[in-house]
C-alpha cells in the first residue's frame, strides 16, 4: 500500500495499513528548520517534497504561487497586494501580518472589483504545483490548496467593517464572497487539471471560543458561496476537505451537508475535542489533526508529546477516518528535533491494528 492509497482509504472510513500522516508546512523558516537547509520555500518543489518525505507525510499539500500582480512596497515593513490589502512584512520569518483592506463602501468595491477577476494569464502561479505533481503523482495523495470565500472577503474590508456590512449592506458582503468564490474555483479547477487528488479549502471560520460570525449569518451570506466552490470541485470528481481554525462545532452539520469529507486542524486551544468530534461526526467526516502544536511540541517533554500522540491515535484511528497532524501547522517555534520525534511516533505507533491496540493499552 502506498501513501496515496493509505490516505484515500482513510478518507473512505476504512482502516489502511497505518494511520496516514500530514501537516501544513509553508513558512520558509519552518521548512529550513525541518530540512536543515537554507532558502527552502514551497515554490522549491523538489526540496519542499524532501521536507514532506523527511517527516513521513502521506498527504502532501500543493500550494500555488502568488498571482501575477506584484505587491507594492509602502516602506520597508509594509506592502500592498494586488487586491489592495495592506500587510506588515516580517522579514525574519517571511510572514505577512494583516493590516487592512481597501473597501469600506459599495463605491470602494466598484473601484476595485476588476482586480477580483481571475487573470487570463496566471503567470507563474502553477509552475511549482505542476512540478510537485510530476514528482509525486500516484505515490502520494495530493491536496491542492485554495481559499474559501470568507477570509479574503473580510480582509478586503477589515473585520469590523465586514461585520457591520453583515447588518447594513449584505449585498456588498455577498458580492465579495461571490468574487472570491469564483477566483478560488479557477485555481482549484487548474489544480485538478494538473492531477491533485483533492482540494483543501482553507477558510478560518472560528475564533478561539466561538465562530467568527453567527450561525444564521454564516448560513445566509457565506455558506452558499462555500457550497458553490465545493460543488465545482465535486463535479470534477475529487474529494474536498476543509481547513478552519477556531471553534467551529456549530457549523459542522452545514459543512458536512456541502459534501466536504474532512476537517482540519481541530484546534485544541479553541476547544475542538477529538473524542467529541469522533463520536458525533466520525462516521461522516475524516478528522485531520488535533495534536497540540501551540505549546506542547515547542515546550513539552518527550513523555508529554508521546502521551498526546498516542491519545490522538487511540481516539482517531479506529475504523479509519483519521489523518495524523498537529492542530495547525509546523511553525518556527517548534524545535526540529521535537517535530521529527512527533512524526516518528505517529509512524511507529500508527500501524493498524496490532500496535495500535497494544500501545494504546500501555499509554492509558
Ligand atoms: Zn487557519
Amino acid at each position: 500500500m502506498n501513501s496515496r492509497d493509505r490516505v484515500l482509504i482513510a478518507l473512505d472510513h476504512e482502516e489502511p495499513d497505518q494511520v496516514p500522516i500530514t501537516d501544513h508546512m509553508y513558512m520558509r523558516k519552518s521548512l529550513e528548520n525541518v530540512l536543515g537547509e537554507n532558502g527552502v520555500t514551497t515554490d522549491d518543489s523538489r526540496r519542499y517534497l524532501k521536507a514532506c518525505k523527511t517527516l513521513g507525510f502521506d498527504l502532501i499539500t500543493v500550494f500555488t504561487s502568488p498571482p501575477p500582480f506584484k505587491p507594492r512596497s509602502l516602506d520597508v515593513e509594509e506592502e500592498v497586494d494586488g487586491w489592495g490589502r495592506r500587510w506588515r512584512v516580517d522579514k525574519e520569518s517571511d510572514m505577512l501580518w494583516y493590516l487592512g483592506g481597501p473597501v469600506k463602501t459599495r463605491e470602494d468595491y466598484d473601484r476595485v472589483r476588476n482586480r477580483l477577476v481571475f487573470p487570463g494569464d496566471p503567470g507563474d502561479m502553477f509552475v511549482s504545483a505542476k512540478k510537485l505533481v510530476e514528482l509525486t503523482k500516484g505515490e502520494y495523495a495530493l491536496a491542492g490548496m485554495v481559499d474559501g470565500p470568507f477570509t479574503p472577503s473580510w480582509e478586503m474590508m477589515g473585520f469590523t467593517e465586514f461585520c457591520k456590512s453583515l447588518y447594513h449592506d449584505t449585498s456588498l458582503v455577498e458580492s465579495l464572497c461571490g468574487d472570491f468564490s469564483r477566483w478560488n474555483i479557477e485555481i482549484g479547477r487548474r489544480l485538478i487539471e494538473l492531477g491533485v487528488d483533492m482540494i483543501w479549502i482553507a477558510d478560518d471560520l472560528g475564533a478561539s471560543t466561538e465562530p467568527l460570525v453567527s450561525p444564521s449569518m454564516f448560513r445566509k451570506h457565506i455558506l452558499p458561496f462555500l457550497r458553490e466552490e465545493v460543488n465545482e470541485f465535486l463535479i470534477r470528481d475529487v474529494k474536498v476537505i476543509l481547513h478552519s481554525c477556531g471553534r467551529v462545532m456549530q457549523f459542522m452539520n452545514d459543512i458536512i451537508d456541502t459534501g466536504i469529507v474532512g476537517i482540519h486542524p481541530l484546534e485544541r486551544s479553541a476547544g475542538m475535542n477529538l473524542k467529541e468530534m469522533k463520536d458525533k461526526y466520525g462516521d461522516r467526516l475524516t478528522l485531520i489533526g488535533n495534536v497540540e502544536g501551540k505549546s506542547l511540541i515547542p515546550y513539552g517533554s518527550r513523555e508529554e508529546i508521546k502521551r498526546d500522540v498516542l491519545n490522538c491515535l487511540k481516539i482517531g484511528a479506529p475504523g479509519g477516518g483519521y489523518i495524523f497532524a498537529t492542530d495547525h501547522s509546523l511553525h518556527m517555534g517548534m524545535p526540529a528535533e521535537k517535530i521529527r520525534y512527533t512524526f516518528d511516533l505517529a509512524k511507529k505507533y500508527g500501524e493498524y491494528p496490532k500496535k495500535l491496540v497494544r500501545h494504546f493499552d500501555a499509554a492509558t
